[in-house]
């Protein structure tokens, strides 16, 4: 039988064998904050599908009592998120909202944020009906300006949230920049990394105090799953986060702590995919005289392409466009003739997504509000995902005809 002490050392060889902090980014996506499982040395952690946990005398236990505070397929996952960010600590939510709602809590009434425009519309539905309720204050704006933002900061300002590229816009925000002026006035930053990825960007590396994701997207990779999660370096801020995690409750299962591991195993290989894809995509729908506009941060043209170049990796393969006569119709019998490309909420998975935000993802945000931020009636997104290019340019082409 493994004693407890047993299986300590057991971990603490592996720990030490495979010192995580030495490896490259792309192999840390499939041993960062991983070691075999203490039990029978299972190469991927066991779905722990329990509860609770059996004690020898009370608190008499191995790290774990019950598992809304920790279940060890979820900690295998929060470890592998800390290190893939280049965090210290990784906390895994029920989804990317639960995850977001979890920083608010962080705040008081009376406080205010300074939030990006074109955010996702989850997020803005989140702040706007939800928290400012309990007296916190939001402020929209577009924050390709850092002087912009400085504009909004009073002395109740606690947090900036910033989400970039941003969605579906592909508008670009300088993290450093953001990071400066968050320091300058003692407030905090966290950043949505869900469409870079830190395979592209790792916001924490740029100043960032809070990265966070829907890991329903690329993290995940395959559409089956809805998670959540923050990495933070600092251990106060991790503490509190982690009470409200446990105090709240909207943690993420076992089941889906290990989907999410798995596909973040794959993060490097499907990003570089989708990367390229996105690449051939954008310039076909530059060149195609149906398109009046396209937004992708990898165009020379992108008015801020040189921060994107500067923080950013590569581009990715989310790109939104507008066609022609820019009608509210135009772009409904564009997404309804797609074959290849489902017509469908979210993104970031193999297959490749269209959606279209004026009544899908942004319904919930007003049409004035929208439109402010170039989320016109025609606009539509693209999620690239990892097929043959062949066959995706294919389809836009039957499609837009
Ligand atoms: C999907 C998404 C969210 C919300 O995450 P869920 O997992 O759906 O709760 C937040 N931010 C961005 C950028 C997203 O795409």
């Amino acid at each position: 039988m493994i004693t407890p002490k047993d299986n300590d050392t057991f971990v603490r060889r592996f720990r030490k064998k495979m010192s995580k902090k030495d490896l490259k980014f792309n192999s840390r996506t499939i041993h960062g904050g991983q070691h075999p499982d203490k039990a029978y040395g299972a190469v991927m952690p066991p779905i722990y599908q329990t509860s609770t946990y059996a004690q020898t005398t009370p608190g008499g236990h191995q790290g774990f009592e019950y598992s809304r505070s920790a279940n060890p397929t979820r900690t295998a996952l929060e470890n592998s998120l800390a290190s893939i960010e280049n965090g210290t600590y990784g906390l895994a939510f029920a989804s990317g909202l639960a995850a977001i709602d979890a920083v608010i809590k962080l705040l008081n009434p009376g406080d205010e944020v300074v939030s990006t425009n074109d955010l996702y519309g989850g997020s803005y539905r989140l702040f706007k009906q939800i928290f400012e309720k309990y007296g916190i204050v939001f402020h929209f704006i577009g924050m390709q300006s850092i002087a912009a933002i400085e504009e909004k900061v009073n002395d109740r300002t606690k947090l900036i949230w910033v989400e970039t590229p941003t969605n579906p816009m592909m508008n670009v925000i300088d993290i450093k920049a953001a990071s400066a002026l968050a320091k300058k006035h003692d407030l905090l930053l966290a950043l949505d990394n869900t469409f870079a990825t830190p395979y592209l960007q790792r916001p924490l590396d740029l100043g960032a105090d809070i990265v966070m994701h829907s890991a329903t997207k690329y993290l995940g990779g395959h559409s089956d799953l809805v998670v959540g999660a923050l990495v933070v370096k600092d251990k106060d801020l991790a503490d509190k986060l982690y009470f409200i995690q446990n105090a709240s409750g909207a943690v993420c299962g076992p089941m889906d702590s290990f989907l999410t591991l798995r596909g973040i195993k794959t993060l490097h290989v499907r990003m570089q995919r989708h990367c390229e894809n996105g690449k051939a995509i954008a310039e076909y729908l530059a060149k195609h005289p149906k398109i009046e506009k396209v937004y992708w941060p990898g165009f020379e043209t992108h008015p801020n392409h040189n921060v994107a170049k500067a923080q950013m990796d590569d581009f990715g393969g989310m790109i939104s466009f507008v066609p022609n006569g820019s009608s509210y119709d135009d772009a409904i019998k564009i997404v309804e003739k797609l074959e290849v490309f489902t017509l469908a909420e979210s993104l970031g998975g193999v297959e490749s997504l269209a959606g279209h935000p004026a009544s899908m993802t942004h319904a919930s945000i007003p049409k004035e509000e929208r439109e402010k931020s170039g989320v016109v009636d025609a606009l539509i997104r693209l999620s690239v995902g990892i097929e043959d290019v062949d066959d995706l340019i294919a389809d836009l082409e039957q499609a837009i005809g």
